[in-house]
């Protein structure tokens, strides 16, 4: 067969390697002057290239569509990730979290195991050629337009990505081919970002303070939505950011912001009471002392007068002067602060696109078109999204192979 592969990021010269190595002639057009631009961004220039974890475990990590990419997962996991690598000459290693990474610690090591595995495999490579239009006669696909020049093609697969991080290439292209025959989109989003919030001020005093062993809740109409494990965030100019916000991210980007707060737990390993009876303890201690003394024991410096605000006391005043309402507001403060966002970052600092070609219309076995015969979809251009970890990496491998067996009875015939 003629395959033609739409995109070398990740999943495109994945699947077109895959392709190649059955048989079949696959020729894979990439827009920019070279390939894999954002996986050269990845893991901070690292490459996070895959999360040493299957099963279940895998599947608690991403946020939209755990059915649709149960079989993909199963089919190629994070063990066939790493063997891959390890065959095509990159060494990898495991780190912190089961994140893995290029044992050299550079991405371009990743872009050259694939750009590798394409050569050996013999997939032709077409650069600055950006597809057009994908064409199609009869709900069949018939090939693709770039550059302004028709090509015929028994099967197309579009590995666009998404909308994140657009000077990579990823421009919401795929969206495009999609809807023109027929597809349905659900409205992109960005993922895995920082939050804006709505009390710029607050933000602005506390720029640059990172908080660590914190837990955040993000909660719709006071019900608890997501509910971060104990980790690390900080404040920006505008809001927050950091591990657990982007986590959080990935959850709210669909809601109504109108309804949502986010509660920072700053001692998630006390409880309520357990704080009361500390601040009690804690203003006999300082006998005399301020009430910025008190504060100080519990929080960074940033925060004291932040709090002392938010509770409404004088930072002079004396500690033992506190009512007991005051010590239950700051037990209250401790474990439940509460801070107003007003939007996500854009797309250009999103490290995913959460939306995309619906799962509905795409088979899950194959990846494939329910619409158009010989079109499939792979990657982050489908409505699937996942946390931190170099778990979307392996979404777009797992969706690449899964699409690749889709070929592997044609050529017996
Ligand atoms: C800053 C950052 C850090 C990240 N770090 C990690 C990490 O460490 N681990 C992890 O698992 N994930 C990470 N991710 C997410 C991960 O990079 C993506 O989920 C993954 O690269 C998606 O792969 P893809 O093949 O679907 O799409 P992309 O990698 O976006 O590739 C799409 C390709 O298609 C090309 N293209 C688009 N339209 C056309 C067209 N019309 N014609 C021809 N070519 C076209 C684009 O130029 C691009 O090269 C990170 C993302 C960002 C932005």
């Amino acid at each position: 067969m003629n395959v033609c592969v739409i995109g070398g990021g990740a999943s495109g010269m994945m699947c077109a390697t895959m392709i190649a190595r059955k048989g079949h002639n696959v020729t894979l057009y990439e827009k920019n002057e070279k390939l894999g631009k954002k996986i050269y961004i990845t893991g901070k220039g690292r490459c996070n290239v895959t999360n040493a974890t299957v099963g279940d475990e895998f599947l608690k990590n991403v946020v939209n569509g755990k059915k649709f990419i149960m079989g993909a997962i199963t089919r190629f996991n994070s063990n066939d990730t790493m063997a891959f690598f390890e065959d095509v000459g990159i060494p990898l290693k495991i780190e912190r979290g089961n994140r893995v990474f290029p044992v050299s610690d550079k991405a371009s090591d990743i872009i050259k195991g694939l750009e590798r595995a394409m050569n050996w495999a013999g997939v032709n490579v077409c650069l600055n050629a950006k597809v057009e239009r994908v064409l199609t006669q009869e709900d069949k696909v018939s090939g693709v337009i770039v550059n302004g020049k028709e090509y015929n093609f028994d099967a197309v697969i579009v590995a666009t990505g998404g909308v994140s991080y657009p000077s990579t290439g990823s421009t919401g292209d795929g969206y495009e081919f999609a809807k023109s025959v027929g597809h349905k989109i659900i409205e992109p989003a960005p993922a895995l970002c920082a939050i804006i919030v709505k009390d710029n001020k607050e933000c602005e005093r506390l720029e640059g303070l990172s908080l660590k062993n914190v837990t955040l809740t993000a909660k719709l109409s006071n019900k608890a939505i997501y509910k971060s494990e104990v980790g690390e965030m900080l404040f920006t100019h505008n809001g927050v950011s950091g591990p657990i916000v982007l986590s959080a991210s990935s959850y709210i980007n669909r809601l109504d912001f109108s309804k949502l707060e986010l509660v920072i737990d700053f001692k998630p390993a006390i409880t309520f009471d357990g704080i009361c009876t500390r601040i009690d303890r804690d203003i006999i201690n300082l006998k005399s002392k301020q009430v910025s003394s008190l504060l100080a024991g519990f929080l960074p410096k940033a925060l004291v007068p932040v709090f002392a605000k938010r509770l409404g006391v004088n930072l002079t005043m004396k500690a033992n002067q506190l009512t007991k309402e005051n010590r239950k507001n700051l037990a209250n403060l401790l474990k439940n602060y509460v801070i107003l966002p007003k939007s996500l970052e854009n797309f250009n600092s999103a490290v995913v696109t959460s939306g995309g070609v619906s799962l509905k219309e795409v088979s899950p076995k194959f990846m494939k078109s329910k619409l158009v015969d010989g079109l499939y979809f792979i990657g982050e251009v489908l409505d699937i999204d996942a946390l931190t970890g170099g778990f979307n990496l392996q979404l777009a491998f797992s969706t690449a192979v899964t699409c690749a067996s889709s070929f592997d009875n044609i050529i017996d015939k």
